[in-house]
Parts: structure tokens; C-alpha cells; sequence
């Protein structure tokens, strides 16, 4: 007897435990969904097996009608679901079952919170797996022999802390899956019941799912072979017509292949014949999956050839700004031993993943026009990686820049409602630009000193406060013929805007002040690259600019926090030349007082743009000096 061979308990991972509690805790009303979890398994199993046995055919042992078969004992109350696909080694059942490695989960449990309604709702964003089957089992074992090997596995646990593991003798190979119910728990060892979820949930799965035909009625004993019969539909979901799929059918088929449990928001069905023939089945989540923002993610859309799946692409077939699509390519021309190497460098590849792009976009336009609740609730999930489309997808940028959905000063809130269409259709006569701000915060934005002339003029700016949103206005410089306008940067010119009593307005305040820039531009030195008046502020004395070309001050702050070194570079100070405190400054005589004022000015500015000052116990030094002359 090898050492692998003897019986081995083994603790379950922490989180293990942890997500088993939870899971009987919170799905026990919706018990039936384990049938759904362990057939979508032993369908993914068969998917292994078929592509790997692309390559060594030998994999099949002379069995290549690959099916899952469902047994029941009423008695004994077991129910057991097997299948002929892959299986696994011991490793891979150690390393799958009883310990949790993918990097969702791993985000799942940081974002648990301890309070099981909303946790309960977390699980529902996250594929709950094989572990399931403890919602209706008190004990669970799992034989299983990886095609092309002979050492077959048997796992059993009570799915409280801990699980055995040894060696045993399987003759076919894949994975057998016996749960042993829990008391009360009967319903799940009946040919009906089990046959109505496996409607219910499984119909599109395309492998046949076979039952012991039942003798309804018939007094007889069991026959000594029992016939088997196919219960579900077993073709291939996306191969059927578009028109015979319901919505229930595409909320199965999708929560299959997208380890989701809600139904999607919607999704695209297409059949291309001609030149090149593929189905394209593509699903919009309902929700951000946890790992949307990790590089390592490990689903995308599925690639078939000719029914055959190839893999789980996360690299070829959708750009990275719409890496939350989920469905199925299945083509008809690719070779089946297609690889990588193909796959990066195929034109057919390029065609459908083009013209799949599209028919996203396509599909998100008609929600944003018909819907805009659920456009609403698209943006919420998905906008800030939509933000990155202008900047990767430079065919596609007017059209993903009329996706996209800003907060802006027009309704004053977080919300991001507002379409670069809506604001154009809203600009004043003789207004060019869209204009926006990017800060660190919403009241940041709204708050910036930079915005008073716009309120003053009633001209709507947008208010962009996402990380993202830098690289998008360096990437997307102008929307139908309107180019976007930082109101941070460069000189003001508001064109017609501005009317001529202003403008005499600010030129004799202007005069009045003298040699007031001279003065400021001496006692601030090198702080500054220049000093100039304003026409942007209304109440603000004064605030910092950007020449139009440099970088602004939130994407410096923005590098500076991943840790990039960036040289500061030396802004405008610009003065509101109809201030009173400007004016106040004009009249101090005293040079040391002079200097005390506008570096207080200066660092007001800075504060007020989000910076933090290199000398915060300096400024509060000035503050209080003049506060003390308050108190006199
Ligand atoms: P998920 O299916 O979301 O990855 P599960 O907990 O259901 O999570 O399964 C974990 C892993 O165990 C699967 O990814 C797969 O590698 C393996 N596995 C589960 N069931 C089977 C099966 N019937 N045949 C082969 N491997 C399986």
C-alpha cells in the first residue's frame, strides 16, 4: 500500500467552512439549485475531457458518448450524480474541494460583513459550486478517476471541519457525486421532483442528463437491466432559434456558463452565415463580478468550434473595456486544435470579435434608448470600465463616448446620468466646449473655485470624479464636433459668453489694483509660474491653473498614489481681481505682512484644488496671526 493510498482527514480551509455555513444558512429557500451546481460541473467536465482529447484521443478508453447519469435511492435516501468527463487526480481534488483558490472568492470573503441578509446577497453574486450540496446533504462522497489514469479518488465529508481522502478503484472514468439527505430532505430522492428541476434549470445543457426510465403505475418489480432515458433537451442552447429561447432558458444557460446567480440584463443572439459562419450568444451581467478589476480573472466568453469548447477566453474575443460580457462563440471555420498563437494573430478571430463588439454596443445603445432605468443600472455596474473604451477602442470611440454617463452641475448630484448628447443639447448660444472638471471627490468637483463663472453663466459642467476619468479626457478630446474643455487648464475664454459689461467691469478692477501681480508674483518667487487675473471666479479670491497642455493636479495626485514619481509642475495663480480681499491685499504696506496674505491666498487655492500643503503648520501659523488681529 502506497502512503497516497491510506485514508487521510484533512482539515476544510477557514473560508471553506465560513462559505458552507453560510451557504445552508441562506439558501435554504431556494434548496434545489445544488442539482443545477453539480450538473453544470459535470457539464464543464465534459468540456475539459472533449478538448483535451483533442489532442490524445486515447483520454476516451473507447467511450466517447459522454453523458451525466442521476440515480436515486428512496430508502437510502442518497442521490447521486456521475459523469464520464474529465474527473480529477488526487491533487485536483484536494486543490479544488476543500480549499478556495480562485481569486473571486478570495474577494468574495473581504467583502462578507458579517450581517447574513447582505451577505446572503453576496452569494448570490457568486457561484456557489460544488459546495452546494450541503444545503440538502448531511454527508457528501465524491469517487472520481482522471481520464487516462488509474488511481481513482474517494472523498467523503460531513461538510462540517473536515473531509477523508483515499485511494479506491473506479472502472469508468469522471465523477461520481453521492449526497446523502438530510433528514425531511426526501423530495430529492423522486424521479419527478428531479425531473422538474432539471427542466427547470438544465434544459440547455447540451449533454444528455439521464434517468431510469419510470414505470408510472405499473405494479412491477424493478427490471433487471433498467432503461435509461434522456430528461433534458440536450442540444446546444445557442444552436436553437432565437425566437423558440425564453427568457428563463437564457437566465439558465447564462447563470451556467457565467458561475452567476442572477439572470442577466439582457443579450444578443446572432447567427452569421456567409463568408464565415459563427453563433454569437453574448449576455450582459446584471451585476460587476467580483473579479472585474483583477487581472488574473478566469471567465469570459466561451469559444467553441463546431460545438467543441476550446476555452474561456478573457484575452481575444472582447476588448478589455468590455470584459464583463459573458456568452458563446461557436465557429464554424476555426480549425479545433485552434491555439493561442491562432487565436492572436486570425483574422477570422479579428472579424468576430469586431463585429461582436458592435452588436455589444449596439445592444447597450438600444437599452440606453429604450430603458434608462436599466441603462441606469448598467452604469452603476459597469461605466467606470466603459470609461475606458475611447482610450482602447479607437474605431468604436464616438460611439462608446455616446455610452458614456457623467454626474455634472446641471442636477448637482453623484449620480452619473448625464449623456455628452444631453449636455450638447443643452449648451448656451455661443458656448464651444463641453467643459468638465476632474477632482478627487464629488464635492471636490462641485465645489472647485474653477466653476464659479460657469454657475454665474448657467453654463452645465461635468464633474469627473472617477480615477478613470483623467485617462478618458486624454483619450477622448471631442465629441461630435464639440472638443472637451478642462476648466482647471489653460486661459478662460468663454467667447460670446462673456458680455461686455463684465468684461469693462473686470478691466477697471483690474486697473484699480496696479502693480498688484508684480507685488504677488515677488513674495511667492518660485511657488508659481505665474500670476495673472481671473475670469473664473465669482467669490473665491483666488485659485490655481494649469497650462492646457500639462498635466493637472489630480492626475498628478492621482500618480503620485500608485507611487509614480512625479515632478509637481508649477502652476498659474490666478486672482479674482473683484475680490475684496484682493483689493485688501493691494492696500498693506508692509512687506512681511504682504507676504503672510498671499501665502495664505496661495495655499487657500491649493487646499481648495485637493493638494495638500508641504507646510500645513505654516498656514495655520498666518491663519491665526490674522484671527488674532480678529480678536483685538
Ligand atoms: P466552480 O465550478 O465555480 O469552479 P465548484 O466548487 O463547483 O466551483 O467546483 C470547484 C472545482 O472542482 C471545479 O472548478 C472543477 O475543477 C472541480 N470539479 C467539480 N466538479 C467536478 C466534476 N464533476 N468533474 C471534474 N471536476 C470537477
Amino acid at each position: 500500500m502506497t502512503v497516497e493510498a491510506q485514508k487521510e482527514t484533512l482539515e476544510f480551509q477557514a473560508e471553506v467552512q465560513q462559505l458552507l455555513h453560510l451557504m445552508i444558512h441562506s439558501l435554504y429557500s431556494n434548496k434545489e439549485i445544488f442539482l443545477r451546481e453539480l450538473i453544470s460541473n459535470a457539464s464543464d467536465a465534459a468540456d475539459k475531457l472533449r478538448f483535451e482529447a483533442l489532442k490524445n484521443d486515447a483520454l476516451y478508453e473507447g467511450d466517447s458518448e459522454l453523458k451525466i447519469r442521476i440515480t436515486f435511492d428512496k430508502d437510502a435516501r442518497t442521490l447521486t450524480v456521475s459523469d464520464n468527463g474529465i474527473g480529477m487526480s488526487r491533487q485536483e481534488v484536494l486543490d479544488n474541494i476543500g480549499t478556495i483558490a480562485r481569486s473571486g472568492t478570495r474577494q468574495f470573503f473581504q467583502a462578507l460583513s458579517g450581517d447574513e441578509a447582505k451577505d446572503s446577497q453576496l452569494i448570490g453574486q457568486f457561484g456557489v459550486g460544488f459546495y452546494s450540496c450541503y444545503i440538502v446533504a448531511d454527508k457528501v462522497t465524491l469517487v472520481t478517476r482522471r481520464a487516462g489514469t488509474d488511481e481513482a479518488v474517494r472523498w467523503e465529508s460531513d461538510g462540517k471541519g473536515s473531509y477523508t481522502i483515499e485511494s479506491t478503484d473506479k472502472a469508468g472514468r469522471g465523477t461520481e457525486v453521492t449526497l446523502h439527505l438530510r433528514e425531511g430532505e426526501d423530495e430529492f430522492a423522486e424521479g419527478y421532483r428531479l425531473r422538474n428541476i432539471i427542466h427547470k434549470f438544465s434544459d440547455h445543457i447540451s449533454l444528455p442528463i439521464e434517468m431510469h426510465q419510470e414505470h408510472y403505475g405499473e405494479e412491477k418489480d424493478e427490471p433487471e437491466a433498467p432503461e435509461w432515458e434522456t430528461v433534458n433537451r440536450a442540444s446546444a442552447l445557442w444552436t436553437r432559434n432565437k425566437d423558440d429561447i425564453s427568457d428563463e432558458e437564457h437566465a439558465e444557460f447564462y447563470k451556467h456558463i457565467a458561475h452567476d446567480f442572477e439572470a442577466p440584463l439582457a443579450h444578443s443572439h446572432n447567427r452569421v452565415e456567409g463568408k464565415h459562419e459563427y453563433i454569437s450568444l453574448l449576455y450582459i451581467p446584471s451585476r460587476a463580478p467580483f473579479d472585474l478589476w483583477d487581472r488574473e480573472r478566469s471567465h469570459g466568453v466561451k469559444l467553441y468550434v463546431r460545438r467543441v469548447f476550446i476555452k474561456d477566453d478573457t484575452e481575444h474575443l472582447m476588448p478589455q473595456y468590455l470584459r464583463f460580457v459573458r456568452g458563446v462563440i461557436d465557429s464554424a471555420d476555426l480549425p479545433l486544435n485552434v491555439s493561442r498563437e491562432i487565436l492572436q494573430s486570425n483574422r477570422l478571430i479579428d472579424t468576430i470579435k469586431s463585429a461582436s463588439v458592435k452588436r455589444v454596443l449596439g445592444l447597450l445603445e438600444s437599452i440606453a434608448n429604450n430603458d434608462a432605468e436599466k441603462y441606469a443600472k448598467f452604469w452603476k455596474e459597469f461605466g467606470k470600465v466603459m470609461k475606458e473604451g475611447p482610450g482602447e477602442d479607437f474605431a468604436n470611440k464616438e460611439r462608446i463616448a455616446g455610452l458614456l454617463r457623467f454626474a455634472s452641475t446641471h442636477a448637482d448630484t453623484a449620480e452619473q446620468t448625464v449623456s455628452l448628447a444631453e449636455y450638447i443639447g443643452r449648451m448656451k448660444e455661443g458656448q464651444e466646449h463641453i467643459y468638465y472638471i476632474t477632482a478627487e471627490s464629488f464635492l471636490a468637483a462641485k465645489n472647485s473655485p474653477h466653476l464659479e463663472v460657469f454657475r454665474k453663466k448657467g453654463v452645465e459642467v461635468l464633474l469627473l470624479t472617477d480615477r478613470v476619468d483623467e485617462w478618458l479626457v486624454s483619450a477622448l478630446t471631442e465629441f461630435d464636433g464639440k472638443t472637451l474643455q478642462s476648466v482647471t487648464k489653460g486661459e478662460l475664454d468663454l467667447g460670446t459668453l462673456d458680455d461686455e459689461t463684465d468684461k469693462e467691469e473686470q478691466k477697471k478692477a483690474e486697473e484699480e489694483l496696479g502693480d498688484l501681480i508684480e507685488r504677488v508674483k515677488t513674495a511667492l518667487g518660485e511657488k508659481v509660474k505665474e500670476v495673472r487675473y481671473s475670469h473664473r471666479l465669482t467669490s473665491s479670491p483666488g485659485c490655481l491653473v494649469s497650462e492646457e497642455h500639462e498635466m493637472g493636479a489630480n492626475m498628478e495626485r492621482i500618480l503620485k498614489a500608485v507611487g509614480q514619481d512625479v515632478a509637481e509642475a508649477k502652476r498659474i495663480f490666478e486672482l479674482n481681481p473683484g475680490h475684496p480681499l484682493v483689493h485688501r491685499l493691494k492696500e498693506e504696506a508692509d512687506d512681511q505682512r504682504f507676504g503672510d496674505l498671499t501665502a495664505i491666498l496661495y495655499d487657500q487655492a491649493y487646499l481648495a484644488e485637493g493638494g495638500s500643503l508641504d507646510d500645513p503648520a505654516g498656514f495655520i501659523h498666518r491663519m491665526n496671526e490674522l484671527l488674532l488681529d480678529l480678536a483685538k
